[in-house]
């Protein structure tokens, strides 16, 4: 017997029997890796630990702790589930089963319309065990399409997926089922079920265990609402008892943050179902808070050199043709109105009225760059099935900003602008930012080569000075410019997408945009497109759930509540409220008429950051006692005292706010 020679990717050999697999090569290299593995690469592509290696090929092991080990695990896991579902429920129909951030699902249609219950989550869940129990393994084969059709022949939707890859119309849905060149791969577990997929998978059913059955919900089959619904099963899995104790206990504190639920406990606003599907009303303690937010915005973008303008909520479509959003983003628009013989729609986007404004009048190098910004509302049709509170609304405002500047400024402004959205993203309590830089999309983009290397250097460069690690995201930029997403983390870890930094080669181009140049010549401006808090609807959601509704004390609806222990002390406590108002602060009281144990709690579940209780002694010595949110009881504070470092606490967030 020969051996064969393969390289690690830390550039070192490792010599193996010539029928060693790479998961011989993982025990060969200690029994850690070997018990770790879930899959390999080899030479670039993620293949089964079963997969025996030739010599000289570039080997790593996929281990179960990282990204591309869950997505193995997860989806594995899928598998099980499917076959799970066939076991108890005679002639179940499975289509696709992918996994996703966090978990996999799998979507099914069983027999004569019947539903899976929550009930029979269980009851799966605990079939999926013995499946893990029973170590079955995962075995590849490949063949041709005819064989597939064969082989699927009682799985409507496998053979449907195999048609179309036949017809050469399939599409990224199907990419889990049909490798590359349309070759077809399954992986079978035991005699009665077989899976198509191009894997990798884990060797055995054993390697898995650590998942949780989360829901069922309908699904349209490809997405289609024409089509069959199916019911789709949603589960986590993990590597370990600890990393899915934790991820499930994530999902604890994110339903007690839910801001839907909170929105309602803390009077914020609501979603009336007369008004119709993702379109909210904002009730006066939501309002208040979303008017400090835009008053913060307004008086940021005053300071940071931005000319405010207003634009109205309808256009012409003809508008939207030059803009080529009737072209690339019908879908996301309202259906037209007619009148006055033309057709109007409300705008998905305020890029285009800000360019008119741009081309109103001639413009010179000198007025350059311009920085128009607007907190504009838009209108954007999402589907019913995706609408999710704040998060996903039908009609929203955006803080939104479009910069023209000249190609010699782009780089300068991009710096700029990244350090002002980190600074008022800062202000809101948020520190841990993820940056990911989309770069051009060599077979769709419009400009020259020259200006893509240029903005995305220029992008580039800006992370670089900031000395943040950022992600390259290759080829997913826009067609018409490169981007900076900018994510952050909240509270209990989860990411959010907030702000974007967007260069845009094509609208200056469609609206014929120009201005003067220092050589009297006429040249094109660059656009930015810049959202920094993004939709503010979306951004108060992020928000509540950021604080769990425990908003700082210079963002809460009321700050201050005084509440006399009885009625003889109201007097007392209607004086400390006026002296708290003169002072600027938002303070109100509930007098008497309830037992102070039960205004107490009262204030603490409104989340109020301070409660004074005055009783005698207050009265006589002209004092509170301070109930801080979360903090110690201080009893016979001076009321001077007390509105003073009430202030500096409110004057240093907002100056530290305000950069100052
Ligand atoms: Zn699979
Ligand atoms: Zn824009």
């Amino acid at each position: 017997m020969s051996n064969i020679t393969v390289s690690l990717p830390d550039g070192s050999d490792r010599v193996l029997p010539d029928d060693a697999t790479a998961l011989d090569l993982a025990a060969a290299i200690g029994s850690g890796l070997k018990k770790a593995a879930v899959a390999a690469v080899v030479d670039g592509e993620e293949t089964d630990l079963t997969t025996t290696l030739r010599d000289g090929a570039v080997v790593s092991i996929i281990t179960a702790g990282t990204d591309e080990g869950r997505h193995v695990l997860r989806h594995s896991t899928a598998h099980v589930l499917a076959q799970a579902v066939t076991r108890l429920f005679q002639g179940a129909k499975f289509s696709i089963g992918p996994a996703i951030e966090n978990g996999f699902y799998y979507d099914f249609d069983l027999p004569g319309g019947t539903t899976f219950s929550d009930d029979d989550l269980g009851r799966i869940e605990a079939e999926m065990r013995e499946i893990v129990k029973a170590n079955q393994p995962f075995v590849r084969s490949e063949m041709s399409m005819a064989e597939a059709k064969e082989l699927f022949a009682d799985q409507p939707y496998k053979v449907e997926i195999i048609e179309r890859v036949e017809a050469a119309d399939a599409d990224n849905d199907d990419a889990a089922e049909v490798g590359e060149g349309g070759v077809i791969s399954a992986y079978r577990n035991t005699d009665s079920f077989v899976d198509m997929c191009v894997g990798p998978h884990v060797p055995s059913t054993g390697k898995l265990g650590f998942f949780k059955l989360q829901r069922v919900s309908g699904a349209y089959w490809r997405g289609n609402e024409k089509g069959p619904m199916l019911q789709r099963i949603y589960g986590t899995a993990w590597e370990s008892k600890q990393a899915l104790a934790e991820h499930l206990h994530q999902l604890e504190e994110a339903a007690k943050r839910d801001h839907r639920k909170l929105a309602t406990e803390l009077d914020l606003l609501s979603f009336p179902h007369q008004l119709g599907g993702g379109l909210a009303v904002w009730h006066p303690k939501g309002a208040i808070i979303r008017k400090l937010i835009e008053d913060y915005s307004r008086l940021r973008h005053e300071k940071g050199g931005y000319d405010f303008v207003y634009t109205p909520h309808l256009a012409n479509g003809k508008l939207f043709e030059t803009s080529g959003h009737l072209q690339w983003y019908a879908d996301g628009m309202y259906p037209p109105m007619e009148m006055d013989n033309g057709t109007y729609y409300p705008k998905p986007m305020n890029c285009p009225m800000h360019c008119l404004i741009f081309d109103s009048r001639q413009r010179s190098y000198r007025e350059l760059p311009l920085r128009l910004f607007e907190l504009g509302t838009v209108y954007r049709y999402e589907r019913a099935g995706t609408l999710h509170g704040l998060m996903r609304i039908r009609g929203f405002t955006q803080d939104d900003s479009h910069i023209f500047c000249t190609r010699e400024q782009l780089a300068g402004e991009v710096a700029d602008l990244l350090d002002f959205v980190l600074s008022v993203l800062r202000a809101f309590g948020f520190d841990d930012f993820t940056f990911n830089l989309s770069t051009k999309d060599p077979e769709k983009y419009v400009g020259s080569d020259e200006i893509w290397d240029e903005a995305t250097d220029a992008l580039r460069t800006a992370l670089e000075k900031h000395g943040v690690e950022y992600g390259i995201k290759e080829g997913d930029a826009a067609f018409y410019g490169p981007k900076i997403d900018v994510d952050v983390r909240d509270a209990i870890g989860r990411s959010w997408q907030l702000s974007t930094i967007q260069a845009d080669f094509q609208l200056p181009e469609r609206f014929d945009l120009e201005y003067v140049g220092a050589d009297n010549n006429r040249h094109r401006p660059i656009m930015l497109h810049r959202a920094l808090l993004g939709s503010i609807e979306r951004f108060f959601g992020v928000l509540i759930e950021h604080y769990a509704g425990a908003f700082p004390t210079w963002l809460a609806p009321t700050q201050v509540r005084v509440l006399p222990v009885a009625e003889a002390h109201e007097e007392y406590a209607a004086g400390v409220v006026e002296v708290l108002r003169a002072a600027g602060a938002r303070v109100d009281t509930a007098v008497a008429d309830d037992g102070l144990g039960k205004r107490i709690r009262n204030a603490k579940l409104e989340k109020v950051p301070y409660v004074l209780v005055v009783g005698d002694d207050d009265v006589a010595a002209k004092t509170v006692g301070v109930n801080p949110r979360g903090g110690e009881v201080e009893r016979g504070v001076a009321v001077d005292a007390f509105v003073d470092q009430f202030l500096r606490e409110v004057h240093d967030a907002e100056s530290a706010a305000l950069g100052a």
